[in-house]
C-alpha cells in the first residue's frame, strides 16, 4: 500500500474502512475533556458499549428467576456456556465441542498443564519462548517442580540470536528437534507479548508431533488480534484471555480449546469438577467423575454469568464486523501505516527502534518501539498528550491500533504527537 504522511490521506482512508463506524460501539476515556486515542487494546480492551446491556440482563433474571434462573428463561444459566463456543471457536478457528470459555487465563493454563503436560522418563522438558509473560513462565516453573523436576532442566527457553529482537523459525524448529526424545511438551505465546512477534503455529505444532512432544499455546496477545486456525494446524490445547483484543471487561472470562482427540477421551487425566460432568447426570449428585465431551469437560464450577455475559455482548461485535479476516484486513493497513509515520518521522534507530518484526505475516497489531533515551519521560509526555500506549520495564512503549475502534486519523495524530514528544525529550 502506498501510505502519505497527511491528515487527508489518513481521513480518506477512513471514509473507505467498512469497520470505521464500529468505534462508536465503544467508549473511550477521557483525557483533557476528548476521547483519548486508545492503543492499549492489547491490554485491557475498551468497553462495548453494548455490554452494560448484556449485564442487565443477568441482573434482571437474578432478581427476578433467582436460583431458577439456572433453568428457566431462553438463555438459563445452566448451559451459558453454550452461547458462547460458537463465536469463540470462530475466532480460534476450532469446532465449537472443541472450546470453552470459563474461569480466567492462568487458571486455565494450570488445568491444561494437568492434562498435557505429564512427563515420564527421559522425556520430561518443555520448550518455551525466553521471556514469556510472568505468568506462563511462573505456570511451567511450578508445574516442573510438582512433578519432581528442577525448572533449569526441565524448561528450555528460546532467545533470539545475538544481535537479534526476535526468534527465527528455523532455530526454534532446530531446538525442537535436538531435543526431541527428551521433549514432553511444547508451550509458548502464539504471540510474544513483549515483541508482538507471531509464531509459526502450524510449523511449530508439526514439528513438535513429529518428535512425539505435546503442543500448546498461550493466545493471550492473539485471540481476536489476527486470524487463527487451531484445529486445522493440529494443535493440543490453548487457552486464552478475552479482556485483551475481545473486549470482555478488566479481569474477564478465558478461553480454552482442547482437540477433539482429546475432548473425546475420558481417561485422559484431569483436574475435574461438577459443571464438567455429564450434563444428564450433573444433578443426581452421584459419585465417579463423567466428563461431558469436548472442551467443557474440563469445566470445573458453575458459570461466571457477569463476565460471560460481557463476553457475549463482544463476540456479537467482533461477528458484525464480519469476523477476524475482516478485522485483520484492516489491522495490516493500520499497523502498516503506523509503521511508515514511525520510519517518516525520521528518527534513527539510535532513538526509536522497532523490535517488532517488518514482515506482516509476522505481526499482528502491536508495534513494540525500543526507546533509547528518557523512556519514561516520553511514555509520561504522550500520556499527558492524551495518547494510551502502555509501558514494559526496562524501556519498551508498546503501541497497539486495534481494527475494531481505532482510525487512520488516530495512528496519524500519534505519529504527530509522538514527533513533538521526541524533540522534547531530546
Ligand atoms: C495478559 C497475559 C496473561 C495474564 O494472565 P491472567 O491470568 O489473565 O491474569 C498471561 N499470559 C500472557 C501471555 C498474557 O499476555
Amino acid at each position: 500500500m502506498n501510505y502519505q504522511n497527511t491528515l487527508a490521506f489518513a481521513q480518506e482512508q477512513d471514509k473507505q474502512d467498512p469497520l470505521h463506524h464500529f468505534k462508536n460501539q465503544f467508549y473511550f476515556p477521557q483525557v483533557n475533556g476528548q476521547d483519548a486515542i486508545y492503543f492499549c487494546g492489547n491490554s485491557l480492551g475498551l468497553q462495548p458499549k453494548s455490554a452494560q446491556r448484556f449485564i442487565d440482563h443477568e441482573m434482571y433474571k437474578w432478581a427476578n428467576l433467582a436460583v431458577e434462573g439456572h433453568f428457566k428463561g431462553e438463555e438459563p444459566w445452566f448451559n451459558y456456556h453454550e452461547l458462547l463456543a460458537g463465536g469463540a471457536a470462530r475466532v480460534v478457528g476450532a469446532k465449537e465441542s472443541e472450546v470453552v470459555i470459563m474461569n480466567q487465563l492462568t487458571v486455565n493454563l494450570h488445568l491444561m498443564l494437568v492434562s498435557f503436560y505429564r512427563p515420564e522418563g527421559k522425556r520430561f522438558k518443555i520448550i518455551t519462548e525466553g521471556g514469556a509473560f510472568p505468568s506462563d513462565q511462573y505456570a511451567l516453573e511450578t508445574q516442573a517442580k510438582f512433578h519432581g523436576y528442577n525448572p533449569d532442566e526441565a524448561i528450555i527457553e528460546l532467545f533470539p540470536r545475538e544481535g537479534e529482537r526476535t526468534l527465527r523459525i528455523e532455530d526454534i524448529l532446530q531446538s525442537i528437534k535436538e531435543h526431541g526424545e527428551e521433549l514432553s511438551l511444547i508451550m509458548m505465546g502464539g504471540i510474544n507479548y513483549y515483541t508482538g512477534q507471531v509464531f509459526d503455529m502450524e510449523a511449530i505444532t508439526k514439528a513438535g508431533h513429529e518428535v512425539g512432544a505435546l503442543v500448546g499455546f498461550d493466545l493471550a496477545h492473539a485471540a481476536g488480534n489476527i486470524p487463527l486456525q487451531l484445529h486445522a494446524w493440529d494443535v493440543d490445547f490453548a487457552v486464552w484471555c478475552t479482556y485483551k483484543y475481545l473486549n470482555s471487561g478488566p479481569g474477564g472470562t478465558s478461553g480454552v480449546y482442547v482437540h477433539e482427540r482429546f475432548g473425546n477421551d475420558p481417561g485422559l487425566p484431569r483436574f475435574a469438577g461438577w459443571w464438567g460432568h455429564d450434563a444428564q447426570e450433573r444433578f443426581k449428585m452421584q459419585k465417579g467423575f463423567k466428563p461431558m465431551a469436548g472442551a467443557a469437560g474440563w469445566q470445573l464450577s458453575n458459570g461466571q454469568i457477569l463476565t460471560m455475559s460481557v463476553h457475549r455482548a463482544a463476540l456479537e461485535l467482533v461477528e458484525e464486523a464480519g469476523g477476524m479476516e475482516a478485522l485483520r484486513a484492516k489491522s495490516e493497513k493500520l499497523t502498516g501505516y503506523l509503521e511508515y509515520l514511525i520510519n517518516d518521522v525520521h528518527v534513527g534507530e539510535d532513538v526509536l527502534e522497532m523490535i517488532t518484526p517488518r514482515n506482516p505475516q509476522a505481526r499482528g497489531c502491536q508495534i513494540s518501539l525500543l526507546v533509547k533515551q528518557n523512556s519514561r519521560v516520553l511514555f509520561d509526555k504522550l500520556m499527558e498528550a492524551g495518547i494510551i500506549v502502555d509501558y514494559r520495564e526496562p524501556n519498551v512503549i508498546r503501541v497497539a491500533p486495534t481494527p475494531l475502534y481505532n482510525s487512520f486519523e488516530e495512528v496519524y495524530r500519534f505519529s504527530e504527537i509522538l514527533h513533538e514528544c521526541l524533540e522534547g525529550v531530546k
